[in-house]
């Protein structure tokens, strides 16, 4: 297992930072001072790489990469530029580095910044490749005989999202209003939302395009890298809605994504297999190496005024498919890809009901309400509530961490067409 790499950014060498410089995850921030720009994590400062640019202090041979605040330059410069990058920031921040003098003023502490998102979502599709989740929906939803369905062993099921409801982390998430059935009602109704819930994913983000299908192999060398992403559900409008054509409204709330893109090769030391295949792939999907990250994962639900209770942990070793497998898939038809293209990977919960990456899974749909740490019980969320996404890999004396995934859930709107 590879090892801590030391900075000059004291801060840098703990093991419980999310980000030594083995890690450099890339984000967007401002200050009172700073508009929004690209910035680089390490400790607990951000490297100003608009700053650094301007300062001639960056020059990889690609032209103006950090004219804007988003990182969909960097990814639509390739991959050589990837590389020549993080080779470049790993030898500015190393301990031993000559150019600390020249580097140091361009670093701005954390706690004085505001987060923005890091990249400009050009498209957003969400999967569903979790077995254990979708092993549990299925049964809740169409009992155990069809939990299921008979194509999921074969391909990674997905649905066309909306990149226009996709945020960072801290956003205010306003409870939806929608249409919805109860069982003991004939006609549905037009309401708030009443199961409201959360989806623990990872999120991939296609860095190199394509147009025409590519190989398992080739999407895995098109990832630029990965964030926690949590797809907001309304399950009562979901369970409503989404047959024949899946869910639509259910999900186009919003989908919160923390706020630092861990780059693939970060990640590199933690890939792992993924699980043993009940039926052998066709040929396209078959995997091609180690394509899974064994990430720690957990969700935090806080209530207004309380300390957060940890109520689900997983890993993201516990995916069917991963997503080099999914984005290969989404290109079968000919499908093209863009950079900043997002694939959510599907919720992510273990074999164990305390690894349910999901409300609905974890009070198994309101039936077994789960107790937090001040006593309440939760079903589904409540207005005010925060929830949180945490994730990380852990090395040895250092981990690769995401930062966190927030969203506070504001009470519905008492007319959402007021003023309409
Ligand atoms: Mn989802």
């Amino acid at each position: 297992m590879t090892k801590l790499i030391p900075s000059w950014v004291e801060s840098a060498n703990t093991a419980e930072t999310d980000f030594p410089l083995n890690n450099l995850p890339y984000g967007v921030f401002s200050t009172n001072r700073l508009e929004a720009r690209c910035g680089v994590a390490i400790g607990d400062m951000i490297l100003d790489m608009a700053a650094l640019e301007e300062a001639g202090l960056l020059d990889l041979g690609a032209g103006t990469l950090f004219a804007a605040p988003g990182w969909n330059a960097v990814m639509a410069a390739g991959p050589k530029v990837w590389s020549a990058l993080r080779t470049r920031l790993t030898d500015m921040l190393a301990a031993d580095a000559a150019d600390q003098a020249t580097i140091a003023p361009h670093l701005v502490p954390t706690a004085e910044a505001r987060m923005h998102m890091p990249f400009t979502v050009a498209e957003f599709t969400d999967f569903y490749s979790g077995r254990h989740h979708a092993t549990n929906v299925g049964t809740m939803f169409r009992g155990a005989e069809n939990a299921l369905p008979p194509n999921w062993l074969h391909l990674p099921i997905g649905y066309n999202g909306r990149a226009s409801s996709v945020v960072v982390s801290g956003t205010d998430i306003r409870r939806p209003w929608g249409q919805l059935k109860s069982p003991d009602h004939d006609m549905p109704a037009f309401l708030p939302s009443r199961r409201f819930d959360i989806e623990l994913e990872m999120g991939a983000i296609v860095g190199t395009p394509s147009d025409g299908p590519i190989s398992v192999a080739q999407a895995d060398q098109n990832i630029f890298g990965y964030v926690l992403l949590n797809d907001w559900s309304a399950r009562d409008i979901q369970a409503w809605e989404y047959q024949p054509l899946g869910p639509f409204q259910a999900k186009a709330t919003a989908t919160t994504i923390s706020p630092w893109i861990v780059t693939r090769a970060a990640l590199e030391p933690f890939r792992c297999d993924t699980p043993a295949r009940e039926f052998e792939l066709l040929d396209h999907l078959k995997d091609a190496g180690p394509m899974l990250y064994d990430i720690d994962l957990s969700v935090t639900l806080a209530p207004e005024g309380a300390a957060p209770s940890t109520i689900a942990r997983t890993n993201y070793n516990e995916m069917y498919y991963s997503s080099a497998q999914q984005l290969a898939h989404h290109t079968t038809s000919g499908c093209p890809m863009r950079t900043g293209d997002l694939l959510g990977s599907g919720t992510i919960s273990g074999p164990e009901k305390e690894n349910r990456g999901a409300l609905l899974e974890l009070s198994w749909g309101g039936k077994e309400p789960i107790t937090l740490d001040t006593g309440e019980t939760r079903s589904f969320i409540e207005d005010n509530d925060t929830l949180g996404l945490h994730g990380a890999a852990q090395g040895d004396g250092y981990k690769i961490g995401f930062g966190d995934c927030i969203g506070k859930v504001l009470p519905a709107l008492k007319d959402p067409y007021a003023g309409t």
